[in-house]
């Protein structure tokens, strides 16, 4: 298949697949995108406003839902811009909405299957979190999360931790949304 078919299917919008990778026995496929010729418009991350400043391209890896039995990894050039109000920032691109190695539409499947997993399970009885949770982490990447805290904050199934004098207290259970989605929808 042609690059430019990859385009058409990966659909990021203002980006084009330059190059492409398919491993058959792992069942990955990578491709490689960067922006489209006529997508000149350059955003600072950090406060929303344009930046036509001097520039470096940078390489970013993030996982994408996958593509029938593939695993699907983008590799995305983004530019660093030297924002006038934040210094140097990294550019702001719709399908990455935040730091973590996901795309928008990734996060979006593990927030959705988060939330209807915590709101199916939570409400059969008290064993519904931690099972809510296993499953959630299966399909999210382990290593993303450095403790099983931040894993249950990213799910919603635990109010923010409330840090006072060096001590962490943990809230209660809610089915608040996780930031993502709040972030994002
Ligand atoms: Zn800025």
């Amino acid at each position: 298949m042609r690059d430019s078919e990859w385009t058409r299917i990966l659909d990021w919008p203002g980006y084009r697949v330059y190059q492409h990778e398919i491993d058959e026995k792992a069942k990955k496929l990578r491709l490689w995108v960067r922006r489209k010729r006529g997508n000149k418009k350059i955003v600072c991350s950090g406060c929303g406003r344009r930046c036509d400043g001097l520039h470096e391209v940078v390489q970013r890896e993030v996982r994408d839902l996958p593509c029938f039995e593939f695993r699907a990894t983008v590799v995305v050039e983004l530019y660093r811009v030297r924002c006038p109000g934040c210094g140097p920032r990294i550019e702001q691109v719709q399908q990455l909405p935040s730091k973590a190695p996901f795309s928008k539409r990734f996060e979006d499947a593990v927030g959705q299957a988060c939330e209807s997993a915590s709101a199916r399970l939570t409400s059969i009885g008290g064993v519904g979190e931690v099972t809510a949770l296993t499953w959630a982490l299966e399909i999210a990447e382990p290593h993303r999360f450095s403790s099983i805290g931040q894993a249950r904050s990213y799910c919603g199934l635990t109010t923010a931790l409330k840090s006072s004098a060096g001590k962490e207290q943990r809230g209660p259970i809610s089915k608040q949304r996780n930031r993502h989605l709040q972030a994002t929808a």
